[in-house]
């Protein structure tokens, strides 16, 4: 099955996205073959379409490594293993140095097709705030909010698109 992983700097949402698209079905998934063990896994179903849904957060902070050095391995091992990579970044904030280098990261590796999910856009008066995440990059971007689910369905539609 496929392998979509959420990457991203601290605090941007991952894991409530992670919560959001597991929605009910909160099956957390502990044995995926193939794949690194210590991740929080699930299992999203979408319209015929399914996939694992990796929230990487959990390696940072288990990780010794200095916060950077831990995301970097975070996201390259993600690279490898994932078909699809939702690179999330607060649309509030906008980009910091660290979606940029996060970003720097993806665009050296092997490439796997991205989407930036620009989270936090709680109102309609916050999308706007989508078009600053282009500068990553990146053509695929969508943007949401995990909290208030919006843009899900859209966000989902084009996960499924991808894989
Ligand atoms: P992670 O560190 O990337 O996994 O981020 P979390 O999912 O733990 O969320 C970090 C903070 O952002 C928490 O306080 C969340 O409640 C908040 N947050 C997450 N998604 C949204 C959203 O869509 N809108 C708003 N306003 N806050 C959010
Ligand atoms: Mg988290």
């Amino acid at each position: 099955m496929a392998i979509v992983t959420i990457v991203g700097r601290p605090n941007v949402g991952k894991s409530s996205l992670f919560n959001r698209l597991i929605g009910e079905r909160r099956a957390i998934v502990d044995d995926v073959p193939g794949v690194t063990r210590d991740r929080l896994y699930g299992q999203v179903e979408w319209r015929g379409n399914s996939f694992y849904l990796v929230d990487t957060g959990g390696l940072l902070l288990r990780d010794e490594d200095p916060i950077m050095e831990g995301m970097k391995g975070q996201i390259v091992q993600a690279m490898e293993e994932s078909d699809v990579i939702l690179l999330s970044v607060d649309g509030r904030e906008g980009l910091t140095w660290m979606d940029e280098d996060i970003a720097m990261v993806i665009r050296k590796s092997a490439p796997k097709p991205v989407i930036v999910v620009v989270n936090k856009l709680d109102d309609m008066k916050f999308d706007e705030l989508v078009y600053e995440a282009y500068g990553l990059g990146f053509q695929d971007v969508v943007g949401i909010s995990a909290i208030h689910a919006r843009g899900i369905d859209d966000l989902l539609d084009r996960v499924c698109e991808l894989l």
